[in-house]
């Protein structure tokens, strides 16, 4: 049995921790302060809470449908019904597409698989050196822990500044963009809008989510995640902190407009600002392994930017390491 120490609880992270953790022994770390990672779930109390990144999921790749069936028949997913109003006209829809969510969360998934492994969170990565077949990985608190192997699954911008001394992968010298998005989670008083989710046609606004239409819980008040475009959060994002205000203020202005219902009460605003949030080109590798380092990177961006492309690197790079 090897140590294996996986960075990220994301669905990359929890799912290669899940599959080693069958035959080897397993300790994840993640910066944040809980589980799920770009698809985490931020609870405002135990009656109400917000998808804060991903907002559902379609399968697409048989292995990704066949594994979501099961956890759908373990109720640990269910399937978001509802009105879903599509304005794009870029794209296209199709409305073979269900949209599956975590029945509690986003994060449900990662809580799922990970729910017999050793994860420590508010523990970053800092420093990572390797040297007489050990890692030597140093956190934010200055411990420095040692594994025989270690697994990254951080966006790739982080992921080559903690690791480019050791990978030399063309992969890494690739120019992967990964979009940004500014998000904000808003509670307005009750209105009588019956829609689950609009998909704007909009150069600001790009998505709004009702929270209440999933019904994980019965709220008094109406709960809305709303996501900005790609290109506009992509100019914002550097001065997003400093901004914060403003650049919230825009986007729920932008909602109410958009909807056309009167502007209700704001009972509370959370900004959100997501840099690096997706990449849209696919690499041609799905996972990377070296093992003369025993070192793994599995993450979202090598096949596109979809939850399911993170379960996928996941499961190849487990074949890889086991090959
Ligand atoms: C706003 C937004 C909306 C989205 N909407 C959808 C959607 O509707 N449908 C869909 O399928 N996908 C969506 N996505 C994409 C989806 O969220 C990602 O594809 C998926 O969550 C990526 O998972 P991952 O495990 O590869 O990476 P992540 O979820 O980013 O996991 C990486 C983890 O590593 C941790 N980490 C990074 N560096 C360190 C370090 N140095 N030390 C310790 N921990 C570290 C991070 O905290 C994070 O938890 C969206 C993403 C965003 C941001």
């Amino acid at each position: 049995m090897s140590s294996f120490c996986v960075i990220g609880s994301g669905i990359s992270g929890a799912t290669i921790a899940n599959l080693l953790s069958k035959k080897h022994s397993i300790d994840l770390y993640d910066k944040a302060k809980g589980l799920g990672g770009r698809s985490s779930f931020k609870r405002l109390d135990k009656k109400k809470g917000f998808d804060h990144g991903t907002q559902y999921f379609s399968p697409k790749s048989m292995e990704f449908k066949k594994f979501t069936k099961k956890l759908l028949e373990k109720k640990v997913l269910k399937i978001w019904t509802g009105d879903h109003k599509f304005l794009s006209k870029k794209k296209k829809e199709n409305k073979k597409h269900i949209k599956i969510i975590g029945k509690q969360g986003n994060n449900d998934i990662s809580r799922y698989l990970l729910k017999n492994i050793r994860c420590n969170f508010q523990c970053e990565l800092k420093k990572i050196n390797f040297s007489n077949k050990k890692w030597n990985l140093t956190f934010n608190d200055r411990k420095v822990k040692t594994y025989e192997n270690l697994i990254l699954t951080c966006p790739f911008p982080q992921l080559k500044k903690l690791s480019k001394k050791y990978i030399k992968n063309s992969f890494i010298k690739e120019k992967i963009r990964m979009d940004a998005n500014i998000t904000v989670l808003l509670e307005i008083k009750k209105t009588n809008l019956n829609v689950s989710s609009f998909l704007f046609n909009d150069k600001i606004l790009g998505w709004a989510g009702c929270e209440n239409s999933k019904k994980r819980f019965k709220s008094k008040t109406d709960l809305w995640t709303l996501q900005s475009t790609f290109n506009w959060a992509n100019k914002k994002i550097n001065q997003n902190r400093a901004l914060k205000k403003t650049n919230t203020k825009i986007l729920v202005d932008k909602f109410f407009q958009l909807i056309g219902i009167k502007r209700t009460k704001i009972l509370f605003s959370l900004n959100h600002g997501w840099k690096y949030s997706s990449n849209s080109k696919p690499l041609k590798l799905k996972s990377y392994w070296n093992s003369r380092l025993n070192l793994g990177v599995c993450a979202d961006w090598f096949n596109g930017p979809r939850l399911e492309s993170g379960w996928i690197s996941a499961n190849d790079l487990y074949k890889k390491i086991n090959r």
